[in-house]
């Protein structure tokens, strides 16, 4: 007996009863192309999250010891303005966040002045760890900058401010002679570096407030221009 050859309309229904069976097993067709992409292609916030759980256990270096937490930063994956400070305070090393007590209470108001909220740039620093004694010392910064230039690499910000001279010497060219000076602008590479005063240090020194706010406005019109430029 010949056999009957399906109608098109019998392959329409045999699809669709295939992808109910498919469903049943909780497969979406959503997901076909939510394949793990290859690391360069994932999302800036994935191959952050990345990099931040690849830091939760670092013992990179002596800071590992005493601290709670690494303190590996927050903020926007497309930041185009970063803020980067020396290590994370008592507070931080706390909460496990980047500038969370007194000092970072100033930053969001400097970051305010320049008419951007905290969750517009990305904070963090130039080490993860608590340093009690105040300097991380070179030995740690060293070991610990690898993160950082990942986050720089990742976020790719159009301007980054340093925060006190920790962040400044480490984002400086290696074998530079001179430490970088608050309000000189340098680069990292393409990117532009703002090196400024630390919130903790303006806390203590009020008078030098007003130096920040020069530095901050260099930013903030450095940020205008490249949105000029882009436009
Ligand atoms: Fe690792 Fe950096 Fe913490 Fe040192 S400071 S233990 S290198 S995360």
């Amino acid at each position: 007996m010949p056999t009957q050859q399906p109608t098109l309309g019998d392959c329409i229904e045999s699809l669709r009863l295939h992808i109910r069976s498919l469903q049943r097993t909780g497969l979406r067709f959503d997901m076909i192309n939510r394949c793990p992409a290859p690391a360069d292609q994932a999302s800036r916030p994935a191959r952050l999250a990345a990099l931040r759980e690849k830091s939760t256990d670092c013992t990179g270096c002596r800071l590992c010891r005493e601290r709670t937490s690494v303190v590996f930063g927050e903020g926007n994956a497309d930041a185009r303005l970063m803020f980067v400070g020396g290590a994370p305070d008592n507070a931080s090393d706390a909460q496990g966040r980047p500038f969370a007590g007194p000092s970072g209470e100033l930053l969001t108001r400097i970051i305010g002045a320049i008419n951007l909220r905290r969750d517009q740039v990305y904070v963090t620093t130039a080490v993860k760890c608590l340093a009690p004694q105040g300097d991380p010392g070179k030995e740690s910064v060293e070991a610990c900058l690898p993160f950082l230039h990942r986050q720089i690499e990742i976020i790719q910000p159009e301007i980054i401010c340093t925060l006190g001279p920790v962040a400044a010497r480490a984002l400086q060219e290696p074998g530079s002679p001179d430490a970088p000076l608050r309000g000189n602008m340098y680069r990292m590479g393409t990117i532009p570096v703002m090196p400024t005063h630390h919130p903790e240090l303006l806390l203590r020194r009020p008078e030098l407030k007003n130096e920040t706010w020069i530095d901050v406005q260099v930013i903030q019109r450095e940020l205008g221009s490249h949105t000029q430029r882009k436009q």
